[in-house]
């Protein structure tokens, strides 16, 4: 069986050369910037036109199969997490994005490398534990949403992104990383992803600020 995320069949980033995209459910054209659907059965993660999009954005349509990939990000300047906690996940790079798979009942830790995306289970304690000590983020939606997380200098910092977010992430790694350090190119294109993650994203869990 193959795990996680690695059968989303949808090669990122999105850029480059325009082509011909069409809703993969009822084959609209759309645009390059367009929402996406989980088949949440498969994993598959389907370009869908506006219509498509709304019409599975309600719980419960389509008898849960497909989900509609929701557009909300959330920025957690200081991520409550343990240095043991970052251990069991056993990451190896500086960033990590974590979600729960419904289909399989489990909870996934997935890092870009290189080689496309790389992934370890992620004990549910773990998990529910991360959630626990931050009640900003403890309603990310399984399937469809993911927290990134990325370990800075001055400790963690997470991201509640659409799980689309994830492959945009891993393809800008797996298509611009060189040797063994990344290279300029690859840092520059990652840094300007977590600026715009930074600049789209409300900020949540900080001390005396938003908490909802
Ligand atoms: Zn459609
Ligand atoms: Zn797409």
């Amino acid at each position: 069986m193959s795990t996680g995320l690695r059968r989303f069949r949808e090669p990122a980033p999105e850029v480059g050369k325009p082509r011909e995209r069409c809703c993969e459910l009822c084959a609209e054209p759309i645009g390059e910037r367009h929402a996406h659907v989980v088949d949440v059965g498969s994993r598959a993660l389907m370009c869908a036109c506006h219509g498509c999009h709304l019409l599975f954005t309600t719980e419960g349509a389509a008898m849960g199969r497909f989900l509609a990939v929701p557009d909300r990000h959330l920025y957690a300047p200081r991520l409550a997490l343990s240095e043991g906690d970052w251990e069991e996940l056993q990451i190896p790079v500086r960033m990590a994005f974590l979600f729960h798979n419904s289909a399989l009942g489990r909870t996934v830790a997935l890092y870009p490398s290189p080689g496309g995306a790389t992934e370890s289970e992620l004990p549910m304690e773990t998990w529910e534990r991360v959630l626990a000590a931050n009640p900003a983020l403890a309603d990310v939606r399984p399937d469809v949403e993911a927290l990134l997380v990325d370990r800075g200098r001055d400790g963690f910092v997470c991201h509640l992104v659409p799980i689309d977010a994830c492959y945009e992430l891993v393809g800008l790694v797996r298509t611009r990383w060189k040797g063994f350090d990344g290279g300029r190119e690859a840092w520059e294109a990652i840094d300007s992803f977590f600026a715009d993650l930074r600049r789209r994203g409300r900020v949540v869990g900080v001390a005396g600020g938003d908490r909802d």
